[in-house]
Protein backbone atom coordinates (compact mmCIF):
# COMPACT_ATOMS: atom_id res chain seq x y z
CA UNK A 1 0.00 0.00 0.00
CA UNK A 2 1.10 3.41 -0.97
CA UNK A 3 0.17 6.59 0.92
CA UNK A 4 -2.68 8.47 -0.77
CA UNK A 5 -3.21 12.08 -0.34
CA UNK A 6 -6.34 13.36 -1.81
CA UNK A 7 -5.10 16.55 -2.87
CA UNK A 8 -7.00 19.29 -4.66
CA UNK A 9 -4.18 22.15 -5.01
CA UNK A 10 -5.43 25.65 -5.92
CA UNK A 11 -2.71 27.88 -4.90
CA UNK A 12 -0.37 26.35 -7.56
CA UNK A 13 -2.79 27.02 -10.39
CA UNK A 14 -2.12 30.81 -9.96
CA UNK A 15 0.12 32.41 -12.14
CA UNK A 16 3.65 31.96 -12.00
CA UNK A 17 4.10 35.08 -10.03
CA UNK A 18 3.01 33.90 -7.07
CA UNK A 19 5.73 31.14 -5.93
CA UNK A 20 8.60 29.30 -7.35
CA UNK A 21 8.00 25.27 -8.48
CA UNK A 22 10.74 23.27 -6.22
CA UNK A 23 10.63 20.26 -4.62
CA UNK A 24 12.05 19.02 -1.04
CA UNK A 25 15.90 18.19 -1.10
CA UNK A 26 15.80 14.37 -0.06
CA UNK A 27 17.41 13.90 3.33
CA UNK A 28 19.67 11.45 5.10
CA UNK A 29 18.08 9.03 7.12
CA UNK A 30 14.41 10.73 7.77
CA UNK A 31 12.26 9.21 10.88
CA UNK A 32 9.37 9.73 12.71
CA UNK A 33 9.16 10.98 15.81
CA UNK A 34 5.56 11.80 16.19
CA UNK A 35 2.86 11.76 14.00
CA UNK A 36 -0.50 13.63 15.26
CA UNK A 37 -2.92 10.60 14.31
CA UNK A 38 -6.04 12.68 14.97
CA UNK A 39 -5.22 15.15 12.22
CA UNK A 40 -4.48 12.95 9.61
CA UNK A 41 -7.88 11.52 9.93
CA UNK A 42 -9.25 14.41 9.86
CA UNK A 43 -7.30 15.46 6.79
CA UNK A 44 -8.55 12.27 5.11
CA UNK A 45 -4.79 10.47 5.32
CA UNK A 46 -4.43 7.37 6.67
CA UNK A 47 -2.45 6.99 10.24
CA UNK A 48 -1.14 3.81 9.70
CA UNK A 49 0.45 4.15 6.18
CA UNK A 50 2.33 7.62 7.18
CA UNK A 51 3.84 5.49 10.32
CA UNK A 52 5.64 3.61 7.68
CA UNK A 53 8.88 4.07 6.59
CA UNK A 54 7.30 5.53 3.24
CA UNK A 55 5.15 7.39 5.67
CA UNK A 56 8.25 9.24 7.10
CA UNK A 57 10.06 9.89 3.31
CA UNK A 58 7.70 11.40 2.61
CA UNK A 59 6.93 13.92 5.71
CA UNK A 60 10.54 14.30 5.57
CA UNK A 61 10.60 14.91 2.14
CA UNK A 62 12.38 12.37 0.62
CA UNK A 63 9.85 10.88 -1.71
CA UNK A 64 7.32 13.40 -3.30
CA UNK A 65 3.44 11.70 -3.15
CA UNK A 66 1.69 11.35 -5.95
CA UNK A 67 -0.70 14.55 -6.82
CA UNK A 68 1.48 17.27 -4.88
CA UNK A 69 2.51 20.42 -6.93
CA UNK A 70 5.64 21.15 -4.46
CA UNK A 71 6.51 25.19 -4.26
CA UNK A 72 7.72 28.05 -2.37
CA UNK A 73 5.42 30.99 -1.96
CA UNK A 74 6.72 34.09 -2.72
CA UNK A 75 6.09 37.30 -0.04
CA UNK A 76 7.59 40.10 1.59
CA UNK A 77 7.09 41.56 4.64
CA UNK A 78 8.29 44.43 7.27
CA UNK A 79 10.57 42.52 9.50
CA UNK A 80 10.52 44.85 13.14
CA UNK A 81 9.23 48.16 10.95
CA UNK A 82 11.77 47.19 8.29
CA UNK A 83 10.50 46.17 4.73
CA UNK A 84 11.63 43.26 3.22
CA UNK A 85 10.73 43.46 -0.36
CA UNK A 86 11.14 39.70 -1.19
CA UNK A 87 11.50 36.90 1.64
CA UNK A 88 9.20 34.05 0.65
CA UNK A 89 9.24 30.55 1.82
CA UNK A 90 12.57 29.72 2.31
CA UNK A 91 12.79 26.93 4.16
CA UNK A 92 9.43 25.48 3.66
CA UNK A 93 7.68 23.85 1.11
CA UNK A 94 3.61 23.33 -0.12
CA UNK A 95 2.79 20.24 -1.21
CA UNK A 96 -0.77 20.75 -2.01
CA UNK A 97 -4.27 21.09 -0.34
CA UNK A 98 -6.59 19.01 0.91
CA UNK A 99 -10.12 19.30 1.82
CA UNK A 100 -10.46 18.16 5.37
CA UNK A 101 -13.25 16.18 6.82
CA UNK A 102 -15.35 19.36 7.73
CA UNK A 103 -15.12 20.50 3.99
CA UNK A 104 -12.48 23.10 4.81
CA UNK A 105 -9.21 23.18 2.26
CA UNK A 106 -6.03 23.18 4.13
CA UNK A 107 -2.21 23.56 3.50
CA UNK A 108 -0.12 20.53 3.88
CA UNK A 109 3.41 21.85 3.94
CA UNK A 110 6.80 21.01 5.19
CA UNK A 111 8.98 23.15 7.11
CA UNK A 112 12.24 22.51 7.32
CA UNK A 113 12.53 20.71 3.69
CA UNK A 114 15.45 22.21 1.84
CA UNK A 115 16.71 25.18 0.06
CA UNK A 116 13.73 27.19 -2.32
CA UNK A 117 14.85 30.07 -4.57
CA UNK A 118 14.12 32.51 -1.55
CA UNK A 119 16.22 31.20 0.90
CA UNK A 120 18.45 34.09 0.40
CA UNK A 121 21.78 32.94 2.44
CA UNK A 122 19.74 30.23 4.78
CA UNK A 123 20.21 26.46 4.62
CA UNK A 124 16.35 25.47 4.30
CA UNK A 125 16.72 23.81 7.18
CA UNK A 126 15.07 23.41 10.80
CA UNK A 127 16.81 22.18 14.06
CA UNK A 128 15.04 19.91 16.01
CA UNK A 129 14.68 22.08 18.46
CA UNK A 130 12.49 24.76 17.39
CA UNK A 131 10.44 22.11 15.04
CA UNK A 132 9.11 20.57 18.84
CA UNK A 133 8.25 23.67 19.80
CA UNK A 134 6.39 24.92 16.95
CA UNK A 135 4.75 21.63 17.16
CA UNK A 136 4.11 21.52 21.42
CA UNK A 137 3.08 25.39 21.10
CA UNK A 138 0.77 25.05 18.25
CA UNK A 139 -1.18 22.40 19.04
CA UNK A 140 -1.58 23.62 22.60
CA UNK A 141 -3.09 26.88 21.11
CA UNK A 142 -5.59 24.46 19.05
CA UNK A 143 -6.07 22.79 22.42
CA UNK A 144 -6.91 25.89 23.99
CA UNK A 145 -9.81 26.81 21.07
CA UNK A 146 -7.60 29.25 19.77
CA UNK A 147 -7.40 29.54 15.77
CA UNK A 148 -3.93 28.41 14.31
CA UNK A 149 -1.94 26.88 12.12
CA UNK A 150 -1.65 23.06 12.93
CA UNK A 151 0.88 20.40 13.28
CA UNK A 152 0.93 16.89 11.72
CA UNK A 153 3.75 15.47 12.10
CA UNK A 154 8.03 16.25 13.21
CA UNK A 155 10.57 13.54 11.57
CA UNK A 156 14.49 14.06 12.04
CA UNK A 157 16.65 14.22 9.05
CA UNK A 158 19.53 12.26 10.60
CA UNK A 159 21.32 15.11 9.31
CA UNK A 160 22.65 18.15 11.21
CA UNK A 161 22.27 21.83 10.53
CA UNK A 162 24.81 23.86 11.74
CA UNK A 163 23.63 26.73 13.70
CA UNK A 164 25.66 28.53 16.73
CA UNK A 165 26.92 24.22 17.00
CA UNK A 166 25.85 21.36 14.62
CA UNK A 167 22.07 20.35 15.49
CA UNK A 168 19.69 17.55 14.35
CA UNK A 169 18.08 18.53 11.54
CA UNK A 170 13.76 17.95 11.34
CA UNK A 171 10.83 18.20 9.40
CA UNK A 172 7.61 19.65 11.04
CA UNK A 173 4.83 19.10 9.00
CA UNK A 174 2.22 22.12 8.62
CA UNK A 175 -1.35 22.43 8.04
CA UNK A 176 -3.25 25.68 7.47
CA UNK A 177 -6.46 26.69 5.92
CA UNK A 178 -3.72 28.53 3.75
CA UNK A 179 -0.51 30.38 3.76
CA UNK A 180 -1.75 33.59 2.83
CA UNK A 181 -0.07 36.37 4.73
CA UNK A 182 -0.17 40.25 4.63
CA UNK A 183 3.20 40.06 3.04
CA UNK A 184 2.17 38.08 0.33
CA UNK A 185 0.40 41.14 -0.70
CA UNK A 186 2.74 43.21 -0.30
CA UNK A 187 5.00 41.42 -2.58
CA UNK A 188 2.66 42.54 -5.34
CA UNK A 189 2.02 46.04 -3.77
CA UNK A 190 5.79 46.72 -4.03
CA UNK A 191 5.95 45.78 -7.51
CA UNK A 192 2.61 47.73 -8.17
CA UNK A 193 1.06 44.42 -9.57
CA UNK A 194 -2.42 45.27 -9.34
CA UNK A 195 -3.62 42.51 -11.28
CA UNK A 196 -1.63 39.87 -9.20
CA UNK A 197 -3.37 42.01 -6.19
CA UNK A 198 -6.93 41.49 -7.59
CA UNK A 199 -6.37 37.71 -8.54
CA UNK A 200 -4.69 37.02 -4.80
CA UNK A 201 -7.59 39.36 -3.09
CA UNK A 202 -10.31 37.17 -5.13
CA UNK A 203 -8.30 33.56 -4.57
CA UNK A 204 -8.64 34.88 -0.58
CA UNK A 205 -12.35 35.65 -0.69
CA UNK A 206 -13.19 32.32 -2.54
CA UNK A 207 -11.33 30.81 0.22
CA UNK A 208 -11.56 32.32 3.35
CA UNK A 209 -14.40 34.21 3.12
CA UNK A 210 -16.47 32.89 0.31
CA UNK A 211 -19.38 34.84 1.66
CA UNK A 212 -17.76 38.14 0.93
CA UNK A 213 -18.73 36.82 -2.89
CA UNK A 214 -21.35 38.63 -3.44
CA UNK A 215 -20.75 41.73 -1.69
CA UNK A 216 -21.11 45.18 -3.62
CA UNK A 217 -17.86 45.72 -2.37
CA UNK A 218 -15.92 42.45 -1.72
CA UNK A 219 -12.49 43.72 -1.18
CA UNK A 220 -13.94 46.78 1.35
CA UNK A 221 -15.12 43.93 2.77
CA UNK A 222 -12.20 41.39 2.71
CA UNK A 223 -10.60 44.29 4.62
CA UNK A 224 -12.85 44.49 7.31
CA UNK A 225 -13.01 40.30 7.65
CA UNK A 226 -9.23 40.09 8.21
CA UNK A 227 -9.51 42.90 10.55
CA UNK A 228 -11.82 41.66 12.68
CA UNK A 229 -10.39 38.18 12.83
CA UNK A 230 -7.06 39.59 13.68
CA UNK A 231 -9.09 41.94 16.81
CA UNK A 232 -10.59 38.52 17.91
CA UNK A 233 -7.36 36.27 17.45
CA UNK A 234 -5.13 38.98 19.49
CA UNK A 235 -7.64 39.81 21.96
CA UNK A 236 -7.65 35.60 22.63
CA UNK A 237 -3.74 35.21 22.09
CA UNK A 238 -3.99 37.91 25.52
CA UNK A 239 -6.38 35.98 27.11
CA UNK A 240 -3.93 33.17 27.69
CA UNK A 241 -0.93 34.78 27.86
CA UNK A 242 0.65 34.52 24.52
CA UNK A 243 3.28 36.23 23.41
CA UNK A 244 4.13 35.61 19.38
CA UNK A 245 7.60 37.16 19.69
CA UNK A 246 7.82 37.99 15.98
CA UNK A 247 4.57 39.81 14.73
CA UNK A 248 5.95 40.49 11.44
CA UNK A 249 4.10 41.07 8.43
CA UNK A 250 4.95 38.01 6.77
CA UNK A 251 3.65 35.87 10.27
CA UNK A 252 0.60 37.87 10.27
CA UNK A 253 -1.94 35.76 8.60
CA UNK A 254 -4.76 36.83 6.48
CA UNK A 255 -6.95 33.60 7.52
CA UNK A 256 -6.90 35.02 11.28
CA UNK A 257 -5.10 31.59 12.20
CA UNK A 258 -1.90 32.25 14.77
CA UNK A 259 1.18 31.44 12.04
CA UNK A 260 4.84 31.21 12.81
CA UNK A 261 5.56 29.69 16.04
CA UNK A 262 9.18 30.67 16.35
CA UNK A 263 10.33 32.44 19.66
CA UNK A 264 7.19 32.16 20.72
CA UNK A 265 6.07 31.76 24.75
CA UNK A 266 3.50 31.86 27.17
CA UNK A 267 4.21 34.26 30.30
CA UNK A 268 4.07 32.81 33.72
CA UNK A 269 3.98 35.85 35.75
CA UNK A 270 1.55 38.90 34.74
CA UNK A 271 3.77 41.75 33.28
CA UNK A 272 2.34 43.21 30.57
CA UNK A 273 5.74 44.70 29.01
CA UNK A 274 7.01 40.55 29.12
CA UNK A 275 8.97 39.62 25.89
CA UNK A 276 11.12 37.11 25.58
CA UNK A 277 12.48 36.46 22.15
CA UNK A 278 15.90 36.92 21.93
CA UNK A 279 15.57 38.99 18.42
CA UNK A 280 12.83 41.77 20.09
CA UNK A 281 15.45 44.58 22.08
CA UNK A 282 13.03 47.01 21.79
CA UNK A 283 10.24 44.92 22.93
CA UNK A 284 8.19 46.28 19.93
CA UNK A 285 6.24 42.87 20.18
CA UNK A 286 5.92 42.58 23.85
CA UNK A 287 2.52 40.82 25.48
CA UNK A 288 0.18 44.65 25.84
CA UNK A 289 2.17 45.63 22.49
CA UNK A 290 0.29 42.88 20.52
CA UNK A 291 -2.93 44.87 19.73
CA UNK A 292 -1.15 47.67 18.32
CA UNK A 293 1.15 45.44 16.36
CA UNK A 294 -1.94 43.72 14.60
CA UNK A 295 -3.35 47.07 13.74
CA UNK A 296 -0.22 48.60 12.49
CA UNK A 297 -0.04 45.11 10.34
CA UNK A 298 -3.49 45.45 8.85
CA UNK A 299 -2.73 49.18 8.19
CA UNK A 300 -0.26 47.29 5.62
CA UNK A 301 -2.60 45.02 3.98
CA UNK A 302 -4.53 48.20 3.83
CA UNK A 303 -2.35 49.69 1.59
CA UNK A 304 -2.10 47.33 -1.04
CA UNK A 305 -5.61 47.17 -1.27
CA UNK A 306 -6.01 50.46 -1.85
CA UNK A 307 -5.92 49.84 -5.87
CA UNK A 308 -8.74 47.61 -5.20
CA UNK A 309 -10.79 50.46 -3.26
CA UNK A 310 -11.01 53.15 -6.08
CA UNK A 311 -8.69 55.32 -8.81
CA UNK A 312 -9.00 58.16 -6.60
CA UNK A 313 -6.68 57.64 -3.68
CA UNK A 314 -7.73 60.32 -1.28
CA UNK A 315 -11.13 58.45 -1.07
CA UNK A 316 -9.62 54.75 -1.23
CA UNK A 317 -7.50 55.91 1.91
CA UNK A 318 -10.34 57.64 3.64
CA UNK A 319 -12.61 54.04 3.30
CA UNK A 320 -9.41 52.14 4.55
CA UNK A 321 -9.05 54.31 7.31
CA UNK A 322 -12.99 53.65 8.33
CA UNK A 323 -12.21 49.91 8.42
CA UNK A 324 -9.71 49.99 10.23
CA UNK A 325 -10.97 52.02 12.65
CA UNK A 326 -13.33 49.44 13.80
CA UNK A 327 -10.04 47.13 14.88
CA UNK A 328 -9.77 48.82 18.48
CA UNK A 329 -13.76 48.18 19.32
CA UNK A 330 -13.59 44.64 18.01
CA UNK A 331 -10.70 44.01 19.60
CA UNK A 332 -11.84 45.43 23.35
CA UNK A 333 -15.16 43.91 22.92
CA UNK A 334 -13.27 40.25 22.31
CA UNK A 335 -10.92 41.09 25.10
CA UNK A 336 -13.20 42.49 27.73
CA UNK A 337 -16.10 39.88 26.93
CA UNK A 338 -12.94 37.21 28.00
CA UNK A 339 -11.95 38.73 30.93
CA UNK A 340 -14.79 38.59 32.22
CA UNK A 341 -15.73 35.42 31.45
CA UNK A 342 -12.08 34.71 33.14
CA UNK A 343 -13.35 35.93 36.41
CA UNK A 344 -16.97 34.12 36.14
CA UNK A 345 -19.08 37.08 35.53
CA UNK A 346 -22.14 35.99 33.24
CA UNK A 347 -23.40 39.47 32.76
CA UNK A 348 -22.54 42.53 31.76
CA UNK A 349 -22.00 46.21 34.43
CA UNK A 350 -21.10 48.86 34.67
CA UNK A 351 -17.94 49.16 37.02
CA UNK A 352 -16.72 45.16 35.58
CA UNK A 353 -14.27 46.85 33.47
CA UNK A 354 -12.60 49.07 36.21
CA UNK A 355 -12.73 45.67 38.86
CA UNK A 356 -10.93 43.09 36.37
CA UNK A 357 -7.99 46.46 35.52
CA UNK A 358 -7.49 46.48 39.36
CA UNK A 359 -7.23 42.83 39.54
CA UNK A 360 -4.59 43.16 36.14
CA UNK A 361 -2.56 45.68 38.29
CA UNK A 362 -2.35 43.96 41.69
CA UNK A 363 -1.17 40.64 39.45
CA UNK A 364 1.40 42.60 37.63
CA UNK A 365 2.45 44.50 41.05
CA UNK A 366 2.37 40.91 42.37
CA UNK A 367 3.92 38.69 40.12
CA UNK A 368 0.57 36.72 40.49
CA UNK A 369 1.17 33.62 37.74
CA UNK A 370 -1.57 34.47 34.94
CA UNK A 371 -2.92 30.97 34.46
CA UNK A 372 -3.25 29.87 38.09
CA UNK A 373 -4.25 33.16 39.01
CA UNK A 374 -7.42 32.52 37.18
CA UNK A 375 -7.32 28.85 37.14
CA UNK A 376 -7.75 28.47 41.01
CA UNK A 377 -9.93 31.61 40.77
CA UNK A 378 -12.35 29.60 40.05
CA UNK A 379 -11.75 27.36 43.30
CA UNK A 380 -12.87 30.29 45.25
CA UNK A 381 -15.94 30.94 43.83
CA UNK A 382 -16.84 27.68 45.44
CA UNK A 383 -15.06 27.26 48.66
CA UNK A 384 -12.83 30.12 50.59
CA UNK A 385 -9.99 28.96 49.02
CA UNK A 386 -6.65 30.32 49.44
CA UNK A 387 -4.97 28.81 46.33
CA UNK A 388 -6.03 31.89 44.29
CA UNK A 389 -4.08 34.11 47.06
CA UNK A 390 -1.03 32.37 46.81
CA UNK A 391 -0.31 33.84 43.86
CA UNK A 392 0.06 37.06 44.98
CA UNK A 393 3.39 38.56 46.68
CA UNK A 394 1.19 40.06 49.18
CA UNK A 395 -2.08 38.25 49.43
CA UNK A 396 -3.61 41.41 51.69
CA UNK A 397 -3.84 42.98 47.56
CA UNK A 398 -5.97 40.03 46.81
CA UNK A 399 -8.03 40.46 49.84
CA UNK A 400 -9.15 43.59 48.93
CA UNK A 401 -10.10 42.74 45.82
CA UNK A 402 -11.90 39.73 46.48
CA UNK A 403 -13.92 41.24 48.94
CA UNK A 404 -15.20 43.68 45.76
CA UNK A 405 -15.41 40.52 43.47
CA UNK A 406 -17.48 38.33 45.75
CA UNK A 407 -20.20 41.05 46.28
CA UNK A 408 -20.06 41.13 42.44
CA UNK A 409 -20.62 37.82 41.46
CA UNK A 410 -23.38 37.90 44.43
CA UNK A 411 -25.39 40.11 42.58
CA UNK A 412 -25.91 37.17 39.72
CA UNK A 413 -28.33 33.99 40.06
CA UNK A 414 -26.12 31.43 38.68
CA UNK A 415 -24.78 28.71 41.29
CA UNK A 416 -21.19 28.39 42.63
CA UNK A 417 -21.07 25.33 40.83
CA UNK A 418 -22.04 27.16 37.94
CA UNK A 419 -19.47 29.57 38.28
CA UNK A 420 -16.95 27.34 38.68
CA UNK A 421 -17.40 24.82 35.83
CA UNK A 422 -18.00 28.32 33.72
CA UNK A 423 -14.66 29.50 34.82
CA UNK A 424 -12.83 25.99 34.50
CA UNK A 425 -14.31 25.88 30.78
CA UNK A 426 -12.05 29.17 29.87
CA UNK A 427 -9.21 29.07 32.41
CA UNK A 428 -6.55 26.52 31.68
CA UNK A 429 -4.78 24.94 34.30
CA UNK A 430 -2.16 23.47 32.06
CA UNK A 431 -0.22 25.86 29.39
CA UNK A 432 2.89 25.27 27.52
CA UNK A 433 4.74 26.23 29.92
CA UNK A 434 8.59 27.87 28.72
CA UNK A 435 10.48 25.96 30.97
CA UNK A 436 8.96 22.94 30.46
CA UNK A 437 9.47 23.50 26.52
CA UNK A 438 12.65 23.68 27.08
CA UNK A 439 13.56 20.46 29.10
CA UNK A 440 11.67 18.18 26.32
CA UNK A 441 13.56 19.72 23.91
CA UNK A 442 16.78 19.23 25.83
CA UNK A 443 15.36 15.71 26.41
CA UNK A 444 15.10 14.87 22.36
CA UNK A 445 17.99 17.10 20.89
CA UNK A 446 20.96 15.61 23.96
CA UNK A 447 19.66 12.55 24.78
CA UNK A 448 17.21 11.31 21.94
CA UNK A 449 14.64 10.82 24.52
CA UNK A 450 10.92 11.54 23.34
CA UNK A 451 8.77 10.71 26.49
CA UNK A 452 9.21 14.09 28.27
CA UNK A 453 7.90 15.53 24.59
CA UNK A 454 5.03 13.08 24.29
CA UNK A 455 3.63 13.30 27.73
CA UNK A 456 3.66 17.33 27.47
CA UNK A 457 1.65 16.82 24.58
CA UNK A 458 -0.75 14.31 25.85
CA UNK A 459 -1.09 16.93 29.26
CA UNK A 460 -1.76 20.30 27.06
CA UNK A 461 -4.29 18.12 24.99
CA UNK A 462 -6.60 18.62 27.54
CA UNK A 463 -5.97 22.05 29.25
CA UNK A 464 -9.26 22.71 30.60
CA UNK A 465 -9.54 19.39 32.86
CA UNK A 466 -7.27 19.14 36.09
CA UNK A 467 -5.53 16.08 34.96
CA UNK A 468 -4.46 15.48 39.01
CA UNK A 469 -1.62 12.71 37.88
CA UNK A 470 0.15 15.75 36.01
CA UNK A 471 -0.37 18.19 38.17
CA UNK A 472 2.99 19.45 38.58
CA UNK A 473 3.19 20.41 34.58
CA UNK A 474 0.42 23.69 36.07
CA UNK A 475 3.37 24.75 38.13
CA UNK A 476 5.28 28.02 37.62
CA UNK A 477 9.00 27.64 36.90
CA UNK A 478 11.32 27.89 40.06
CA UNK A 479 13.37 30.38 40.32
CA UNK A 480 16.15 28.50 38.73
CA UNK A 481 14.35 26.80 36.12
CA UNK A 482 13.26 30.37 34.53
CA UNK A 483 13.60 30.85 31.01
CA UNK A 484 13.86 33.99 30.01
CA UNK A 485 14.96 34.20 26.25
CA UNK A 486 13.80 32.48 23.79
CA UNK A 487 15.75 31.76 20.25
CA UNK A 488 14.51 31.89 16.51
CA UNK A 489 14.25 29.03 14.71
CA UNK A 490 17.21 29.85 12.17
P1 LIG B 1 10.75 33.42 10.02
O1 LIG B 1 11.61 34.20 10.96
O2 LIG B 1 10.80 31.93 10.24
O3 LIG B 1 9.36 33.94 9.90
O4 LIG B 1 11.44 33.61 8.58
C1 LIG B 1 11.65 34.84 7.96
C2 LIG B 1 12.18 34.61 6.57
O5 LIG B 1 13.45 33.97 6.59
C3 LIG B 1 11.30 33.73 5.69
O6 LIG B 1 11.38 34.19 4.37
C4 LIG B 1 11.94 32.38 5.85
O7 LIG B 1 11.65 31.54 4.77
C5 LIG B 1 13.41 32.75 5.88
N1 LIG B 1 14.20 31.75 6.60
C6 LIG B 1 14.22 31.53 7.93
N2 LIG B 1 15.06 30.53 8.23
C7 LIG B 1 15.62 30.10 7.08
C8 LIG B 1 16.56 29.09 6.73
N3 LIG B 1 17.14 28.31 7.66
N4 LIG B 1 16.87 28.93 5.43
C9 LIG B 1 16.30 29.71 4.49
N5 LIG B 1 15.41 30.68 4.75
C10 LIG B 1 15.06 30.88 6.03
MG1 LIG C 1 7.79 33.64 8.90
Amino acid sequence: MTVHFPFQNSYSALPDSFFARVAPTPVAAPRLIKLNRPLAVQLGLDPDLLETAEGAAILAGKTVPDGADPIAMAYAGHQFGQFVPQLGDGRAILLGEVIDKDGVRRDIQLKGSGPTPFSRRGDGRAALGPVLREYIVSEAMYALGIPTTRSLAAVVTGEHVIRETALPGAVLTRIASSHIRVGTFQFFAVRRDTEAIRRLADHVIARHYPELRDAERPYHELLAGVVARQAELIARWLLVGFIHGVMNTDNSSISGETIDYGPCAFMDAYNPAQVFSSIDEMGRYAYANQPRIALWNLTRLAECLLPLFSDEQEKAVAEAQDILGAFSEIFSTAYQAGLRKKVGLFTGREGDDALIQDLLEAMAKNQADFTLTFRKLGDSAVDDSADARAQFMEPAAFDEWSGRWRARIALEPQSAAERQAAMHAVNPAFIPRNHRVEAVIQAAVNDDDYAPFEELVQVLAKPFEDQPEFAAYADPPLPDQRVLRTFCGT
